[in-house]
């Protein structure tokens, strides 16, 4: 019985789509057996997690103390997650990290041959190139947890090969949509947290509210898809109920829907190429939700999404610049250093700073990241700015 079981490696378990990944495994206990779980400093959290579901390979990447439960093997530091994969050999990880960090593992575990359920976007947007590459060369399957991009995954089953016209990804719009630049300058950090229609991370749910977010699913979608940038629109739709769009050459357009919980993406994800039975939510209903409606997204409000494709045109280390430098200005807002609006300052100027290697390996990324975070840190915001803070 449990040699049918998927075994899953979860990255990333403490986090917000880790702990929805653990939800979905307790609700199908004879499909799913959660193997090793890796927390950055969630320490015990992440002992509970492997008391629960008896996952017997165990990472703790960052520091702090952690005892090894009866029967677990437990790797330290960045290089831990790495050997946790090799260590449990599972059937599918899933990379549920936050940031850059995610890339190593990703990376090795394609080389090992073993199908990426990847949630973390940052690692396509700093490396889509070198990962996608990776994974054909190896044969091995990146299934999208992104709710859009699981979406778009979903709508391109019975594809047979036929090129696209489009692909559309829905955005929310965030906690501020319908406001100007002006009215942006003096929001606070509690406000950018309190995102209309899904929970998630701080660190998502500002890229959220900056429209970064949406700029970094559209390079996303560019690597999944292997569709160029112009072909990628994104579209405001505030009731968050489609998810993702695609369009035939011929003017068909499907589209998928569902209730805002990445509780479906990752149950469709983990039981891919199956579907499950789902246990837990009524289905969607309509009548109630009345209308869906549709906008143009506002770049001059929130040009990080512009931004965005002006990355992927200019190739070489920009995405991974663009990512890194907003990784260091969220971080900075968060802290309360510097103005909402200051983030897509930051990025921008770290974009027109930056000299551009093209086709880049692993250590140019690396390089280019590690350069964008030293700019972004150290850049002095102006001084008028941050005296208007309410
Ligand atoms: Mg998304």
């Amino acid at each position: 019985m449990s040699d049918a079981r998927k075994r899953i490696c979860i990255l990333g378990s403490t986090g917000s789509i880790g702990e929805n990944t653990l939800r979905v495994i307790g609700d199908y206990p004879e499909q799913f057996e959660a193997v090793a779980l890796a927390a950055h400093g969630s320490s015990r959290r992440l002992a509970e997690q492997a008391a629960e579901f008896g996952a017997r390979w165990l990472c703790l990447s960052g520091d702090g103390a952690f005892e090894t439960p009866d029967g677990a093997r437990v790797f330290r530091g960045p290089q831990g997650l790495e050997e946790l994969i090799e260590a449990s050999a599972p059937d599918l990880v899933v990379v549920a990290t936050v940031g850059f960090a995610g890339l190593a593992p990703t990376l090795r575990a394609i080389e090992l041959g073993l199908s990426v359920a990847l949630a973390n976007k940052e690692v396509l947007v700093s490396a889509g190139e070198l990962v996608m590459d990776a994974a054909r060369r190896r044969g091995v399957a990146i299934l999208p947890i992104d709710s859009e991009h699981n979406a778009i995954f979903q709508c391109l089953e019975g594809r047979n090969g036929a090129p696209l016209r489009r692909i559309i990804l829905t955005a929310s719009g965030g906690p501020f949509r319908g406001r100007s630049r002006a009215e942006l300058a003096g929001v606070t950090v509690e406000q950018a947290l309190d995102h209309p229609t899904w929970q998630m991370g701080p660190k998502i749910t500002i890229d959220s509210a900056t429209l970064m977010n949406k700029g970094f699913e559209v390079i996303e979608g560019h690597h999944l898809f292997g569709v160029p940038v112009e072909r990628i629109e994104v579209v405001v739709h505030p009731q968050s109920m489609i998810h993702g769009m695609i369009e035939y050459q011929d003017g068909s357009m499907l589209a998928q829907m569902g209730v805002t919980d990445m509780y479906l993406p990752i149950a469709n994800v983990l039981a891919y190429p199956r579907r499950l039975v789902n246990r837990r939510f009524e289905p969607l209903d309509l009548a109630a939700l009345g209308q869906v409606t549709f906008a143009r997204p506002d770049l001059e409000a929130f040009p990080c999404l512009g931004y965005a494709y002006d990355a992927v045109r200019a190739g070489g280390t920009c995405p991974a610049v663009l990512n890194a430098a907003n990784e260091v200005a969220v971080r900075r807002f968060l802290a309360g250093e510097i103005r909402f609006t200051d983030i897509a300052e930051l990025i921008a100027a770290a974009l027109g700073e930056h000299r551009v290697a093209p086709a880049p390996d692993l250590d140019a990324i690396a390089a280019a990241d590690a350069w964008a975070r030293a700019f972004c840190a150290a850049r002095a915001v102006a001084p008028a700015s941050l005296a208007k803070r309410p």
